[in-house]
């Protein structure tokens, strides 16, 4: 049997699986602390815990998978990270410095399905998705840099924006999200950490449906289903009125804000009336509605798509103040490291192919 990632337990699995195996309930405790508050590297570090209860974790879970190929650190202080899975796959994490906190971007499958036209992570196809361990141990990662800067920085917020679509990889989602939030753990509060997802309108009220406090994001970047369609094909099996009638449910349910990112493409989506079709449709759903806008990062296979320039920007921005719908344009962070998701990896597979 080959062993699997120790972060890939809630706090409840992993109770429960102590139980199952003998040792005492309060040992998860222990545990839990070893490995999020104290950090450690090895189970042999539990001063502790019992040689029986170490040796049984040591023979059936693994603590470090992840290994780093990459690290890039940006004048802004963005620090991007590329790991190699224990299969040899590659992933991206991305650490970013804001006034209110730092935050980290996770991937959550080794490439993306959905396919959207201008995206550097739907270049390669899925492979598969990550194990729950997988997502939490790339914070586990980068907590751990900060930890050996000895400045006592902690990761404050996560957003679920890196490679792959994370509602593809639900469960996986769900458990990753349990372990970070656990209040005796890393305590990344719900509201720090933020979902986003191309549209899969059936795992929306599933979403909703979990109880979870946390914000969901919803990459519309078309406000009619003729150009979203052209852009994101995922838009053919859930089409805009599918979308908003999930997220209405949504809303319903959570009272929580949705912000809606949207991409601006030069001359594709970036019209006024464009603009004016967006406050449109979410003028019923405003008092929750949040528009991020996003100056489009270049991608080289894609270049049929430019960023659109700061004035299209400036004024669809205004025409949708204008009609009542919040909204900020989202500057992007780390810009001299290739950035956005995908961007690191698709260069690095490239690299690894031609030499
Ligand atoms: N698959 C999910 C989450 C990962 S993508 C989703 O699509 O929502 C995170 C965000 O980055 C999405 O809004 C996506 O549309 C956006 N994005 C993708 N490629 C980009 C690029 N080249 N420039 C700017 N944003 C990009
Ligand atoms: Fe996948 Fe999101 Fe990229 Fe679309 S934008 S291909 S859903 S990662």
């Amino acid at each position: 049997m080959s062993k699997t990632s120790i972060y890939g337990l809630t706090y409840e699995q992993l109770t429960d699986w102590l139980e199952e195996h003998g040792q005492r309930r309060f040992r998860a405790d222990q545990v839990w602390n070893w490995l999020y508050k104290k950090r450690i590297n090895h189970f042999s570090d539990m001063k502790n815990v019992n040689k029986e209860t170490i040796a049984l974790l040591e023979d059936n879970f693994i603590l470090e998978t992840l290994e780093e190929e990459i690290k890039q650190e940006s004048k802004d202080g963005t620090v991007k990270f590329l790991f190699k899975l224990d299969d040899g796959n590659l992933i991206e994490t991305v650490l970013m410095r804001f006034n209110y906190g730092l935050s980290v971007c996770v991937t959550t499958q080794v490439g993306c399905n959905i396919g959207c036209t201008f995206c550097a992570s739907g270049l390669l196809r899925k492979t598969r998705d990550l194990s729950s361990g997988e997502i939490v141990e790339q914070i586990m990662m980068v907590q751990k840099h900060l930890d050996a800067e000895g400045k006592e920085e902690r990761v404050s917020h996560i957003v679920v924006m890196g490679i792959g679509e994370p509602f593809d990889n639900f469960t996986n989602l769900v458990d990753f999200i349990k372990v970070v939030n656990e209040d005796h753990g890393l305590n990344i509060g719900a509201r720090h950490i933020t979902v986003s997802t191309s549209g899969l309108a059936h795992k929306i009220y599933e979403f909703a449906d979990t109880g979870l406090q946390v914000n969901l994001a919803i990459s519309l970047h078309a406000p009619n289903n003729e150009l979203r369609t052209s852009i994101m094909k995922i838009n053919k099996a859930f089409p805009i009125e599918k979308l908003m009638k999930a997220v209405d449910y949504y809303l319903e349910k959570t009272n929580r804000r949705i912000t809606y990112e949207y991409i601006m493409l030069k001359d594709v989506n970036d019209h006024k009336e464009e603009a004016h079709e967006l406050a449109k449709l979410l003028k019923s759903r405003r008092h929750l509605s949040y528009v991020n806008l996003i100056p489009y990062n270049t991608v080289e296979e894609h270049n049929q798509y430019q960023r659109s320039d700061s004035t299209s920007i400036q004024t669809f921005f205004e025409i949708l103040k204008e009609n009542g719908i919040n909204c900020g344009v989202r500057w992007e962070n780390g810009a001299d490291i290739d950035a956005a998701c995908g961007q690191l990896r698709s260069k690095q597979i490239k690299k690894k192919n031609i030499g």
